[in-house]
């Protein structure tokens, strides 16, 4: 989502007339944007900004921009007195105006309200991938789950018109696009708020028939607002890609009830079953956080059997950590931080051992896919399937870059796949 925020900025500033420049140095503007998910973000972007000023010298205008600006406000300028321009996300549809304030010489302009109903919506995103186009359809988050700083740094929700929707993927198409990849922090609660009232099924199924779009993905879903009738779009429609991100979080009840993710173990797993279900075997991903306050022994190994009964096809894994102003923060049973470093390795050395297993299967088995890129020094191409699985693979071709081609997997490893063109 930041990455694509930074794509539509970077084309609102070209369409506003400026240019990019290779290096700080030759720049007038600096434009710095973050994200403050996890870490000691804040105190990374003090340190990245004093690094920036001094490789940039003299007389340069810096604006920073995402989520560490939303959340520190007005105290950048205090501790990065060079800062000229602070905004979150939720005002980028006002940068023309913003700019327009810098260039009249105001050196503290701000972009802070979060109470609003506008989105960003921009036909000229510079898109830094050439095949796979990003599209925001839902902005912000209205779910307050206790450990996040997202609903306090992006807002309220707020969905962009079907029909925007549609005429952005009908011009990605026109560019040559073939993969289309919807973004929201919960694209499930996406809601048309055009008379059409398109709920985000029907959106999916609308992008898929977009002519010229081959594959459709989503990204994230929040279980309690995944629904039957996403999974009976995608099997009626072949060109919404077999692959689910579905983030847990815990396997254990208990942690989700204090995560404030309103759904239980049980609930998650009736996900997983419709999923099963389906006509084509569905790739499932997920997001888990390990430590986060309270999470007992018993806690952590009830999300090692998740892991089991899942059998995910790859996970994010992270250690909790502590977001200004989030309800966890004041949760006593803070975890060590050696501890939340023994339960993350022990994870994650389990979900490899699950993805080899899976892998392994998947020897001589044809995909089809999207080629991505080329290493240059090995000669290899890089693709995606459809299930959302990097697969490489040696051709003495060279135009194969956005064409989809067959490969026959030759060669598995817990985290990658090799194969060879059919
Ligand atoms: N809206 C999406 C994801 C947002 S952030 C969703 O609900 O799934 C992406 C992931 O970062 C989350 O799924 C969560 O696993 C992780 N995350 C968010 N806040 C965190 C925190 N305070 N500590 C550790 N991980 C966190
Ligand atoms: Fe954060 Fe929860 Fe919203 Fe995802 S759904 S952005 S984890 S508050």
């Amino acid at each position: 989502m930041n990455a694509h925020d930074s794509e539509k900025v970077v084309g609102t500033l070209l369409h506003e007339g400026y240019s990019r420049v290779a290096t700080a140095e030759q720049a007038n503007y600096i434009f710095y944007n973050t994200c403050s998910i996890r870490d000691a973000a804040e105190q990374k972007v003090f340190n990245r900004l004093q690094h920036f000023k001094k490789a940039a010298g003299k007389g340069k205008v810096f604006a920073v921009i995402g989520c560490v600006a939303q959340q520190e406000g007005e105290k950048i300028f205090e501790r990065a007195p060079h800062v000229s321009l602070v905004a979150g996300s939720a005002s980028y549809s006002r940068l023309p105006e913003m700019l327009a304030e810098l260039e009249a010489g105001n050196r503290r302009v701000t972009g802070l309200n979060l109470d609003t109903d506008q989105t960003f919506d921009t036909p000229f995103t510079s898109r830094d991938n050439p095949h796979r186009g990003w599209i925001t359809i839902i902005e912000g988050c209205d779910k307050k789950c206790s450990y996040c700083v997202v609903p306090f740094t992006r807002g309220p929700e707020r969905s962009r018109t079907g029909a925007s929707v549609i005429e952005e993927a009908a011009r990605l198409a026109g560019l040559g696009y073939t993969e289309i990849q919807l973004l929201g922090q919960n694209v499930n609660s996406y809601r048309d708020p055009s008379p059409a009232g398109w709920d985000f099924a029907t959106l999916l199924d609308q992008v898929g028939r977009v002519p010229g779009i081959k594959r459709v993905r989503f990204t994230t879903s929040h279980p309690r607002d995944f629904v039957k009738p996403i999974i009976d779009a995608i099997d009626a429609n072949p060109n919404l890609c077999n692959h689910v991100h579905l983030p847990v979080q815990s396997g254990s009840s208990r942690v989700l009830a204090g995560m404030q993710r309103l759904y239980t173990r049980e609930q998650y797993m009736e996900r997983i079953e419709w999923m099963r279900q389906a006509k084509r075997p569905i790739a499932i991903t997920s997001d888990i956080i390990v430590g986060f306050p309270g999470e007992t022994e018993t806690d952590f190994e009830e999300t090692l059997e998740l892991l089991e009964e899942v059998k995910y096809d790859s996970i994010f894994s992270f250690k909790y950590s502590r977001r200004p102003n989030t309800p966890a923060l004041e949760l006593g049973d803070q975890i060590s931080e050696d501890e939340k470093t023994r339960r993350i390795v022990i994870l994650q050395e389990r979900q490899r051992a699950i993805q080899m297993r899976q892998n392994v299967e998947l020897l001589g088995e044809v995909e089809e896919l999207l080629v991505e890129g080329r290493y240059e020094s090995s000669g290899q191409w890089v693709g995606r399937t459809t299930r959302n699985r990097n697969l490489t693979f040696v051709s003495p071709k060279t135009d194969l870059l956005g064409t989809y081609v067959p490969v026959r997997v030759t060669r598995a490893g817990p985290a990658s796949l090799t194969g060879e063109l059919i």
